[in-house]
């Protein structure tokens, strides 16, 4: 299929064209006809899957053509979780509309009010924003809902999982009974089939197997980890990687975010922090950084790092596992994007064994295991608790490949390993190649 064929207008293809897709994604065919006939729609899929567009081009052929509207209120109101999603979605608004006359704004918390009261005060068309300060909008009276045509809830779980239900349903309460909506999410459980139920009107289901066809493209490694300082320097070892362009690691509290992007900047690397307690100014700032390549590393907690696209992420480090599974694929989703491959390595401790059955039972498949000669952990998962029985895999661990330039090869024959087992006999350093399972 190609793009011409879904019906858009020129105007609208030439931007899709210029950036340089050659046809739709398939959440992109399944979605773009229904939401042109203005169906209600409920997607599940991954991000990655090219759902910005799936919803924004559809948008934008409707704001093409120019009702009457008097009080300049917003015709189109997008709901992304958080404030990074809503600016990528409206730097997408901005490339795929590019030769549609609108106007847009976007609305975030943790910014000053001021200029969005003068930005809602002039007539508007599209609307994206955080749920926590559009309510405050609509309550203060700043934002009209009256006029939504569409109401777009980007990743609905996340908004879920975030506590957001309650502001969503009382914007949701202030838009026209008869608009279209359309909802993505990443994940169909019990809750989100409610939301939708309630929200939604004869909705058309459009299931992008995402999980495995989003992770297809990324190459999944594990390692074996003993302890903070033995995680600390496989970090660093990883980082000397030359095919490492640029990765997102992945750290479970802003404590560490911080400390390990020092500690990787003191080593040289062009690393940074993202978290929560980090300005709106501070955050952009270093995304900036990052999209310019002046940033390799980025240490970001997971709620900070949340729904980013960035093109170019060769991979995706796990330094802490996440506590739930689905935010393992949506991490390791940060790399490998619209058909590019990316590599997402995870550090395990025996701790975190029960972590990782989540996971592997959550993606089908067991995370292969590597040993990096000279890192090798002590730890054997295979004698893990949890486990009633341990067995041999069904093969040795494999050598990283990812040989750093100027990083000496330790596995070389008489290198002398710097990790934990220095110092060692032999005998003592032999990798525990054994899996857990
Ligand atoms: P999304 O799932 O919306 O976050 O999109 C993921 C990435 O896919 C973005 O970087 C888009 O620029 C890109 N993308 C979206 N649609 C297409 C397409 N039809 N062909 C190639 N890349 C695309």
């Amino acid at each position: 299929m190609t793009f011409s064929e879904l019906q858009l207008y020129p105007s609208i293809l030439k931007a899709v064209t210029e950036c340089g897709y050659s046809e739709p994604t398939p959440i992109q065919q399944q979605a773009i006809p229904a939401a042109l006939e203005g169906k209600d729609l409920i997607a599940s899929s991954q991000t990655g899957t090219g759902k910005t567009a799936a919803f924004m081009l559809p948008v934008l052929q409707k704001l093409y053509t120019k009702v009457k509207n008097p009080k300049g209120a917003p015709r189109v109101l997008v709901l992304t979780p958080t404030r990074e999603l809503a600016g990528q979605v409206t730097d997408a608004t901005r490339t795929y509309g590019k030769y549609v006359n609108f106007r847009s704004t976007f609305i975030l918390g943790g910014v000053p009010y001021r200029n969005q009261f003068r930005d809602l005060s002039r007539p508007i068309d599209l609307v994206v924003g955080t749920p926590g300060r559009l309510l405050d909008h609509v309550q203060r009276g700043s934002l009209n809902l009256s006029q939504v045509e569409i109401l777009i809830l980007d990743e609905a779980d996340r908004m879920l999982d975030m506590g957001f239900q309650e502001d969503m349903e009382k914007i949701i309460g202030k838009t026209p009974q008869d608009r279209q909506t359309l909802l993505f999410t990443a994940t169909m459980d019990n809750a989100m089939a409610k939301i939708a139920g309630k929200m939604l009107t004869d909705p058309v289901r459009i299931d992008i197997a995402g999980r495995k066809n989003t992770l297809d493209t990324i190459e999944q490694r594990l390692h074996v980890t003993d302890s903070l300082n033995h995680k600390q320097r496989l970090l660093e070892y990883l980082a000397t990687d030359k095919d490492l362009t640029q990765a997102i690691v992945f750290s479970a509290t802003k404590r560490d975010a911080d400390s390990l992007a020092r500690e990787l900047s003191d080593k040289g690397h062009k690393a940074a922090a993202m978290h929560g307690d980090m300005t709106q100014g501070a955050r952009n700032r270093t995304l900036r950084r990052l999209r310019e390549g002046r940033v390799r590393l980025l240490v970001a907690t997971y709620v900070a790092a949340r729904g980013l696209d960035i093109q170019g992420i060769s991979h995706v480090i796990n330094f802490d596992l996440p506590q739930c599974a689905e935010d393992y694929v949506h991490r390791i989703g940060r790399t490998g994007r619209a058909g590019a491959t990316g590599i997402a390595i995870s550090f395990a401790s025996r701790a975190d064994v029960p972590k990782l059955q989540r996971i592997e039972k959550y993606i089908g498949s067991k995370v292969p295991m590597l040993v990096i000669p000279g890192l090798e952990p002590m730890t054997n998962l295979a004698a893990a608790p949890r486990k009633k029985s341990h067995h041999r895999s069904g093969g040795p661990a494999k050598k990283y490949s990812g040989a750093a330039k100027g990083a000496k090869p330790s596995w070389k024959k008489g290198a002398k390993p710097d990790g934990p087992y220095k110092g060692k006999p032999r005998s003592e350093r032999r990798a525990p190649v054994v899996e857990y399972r």
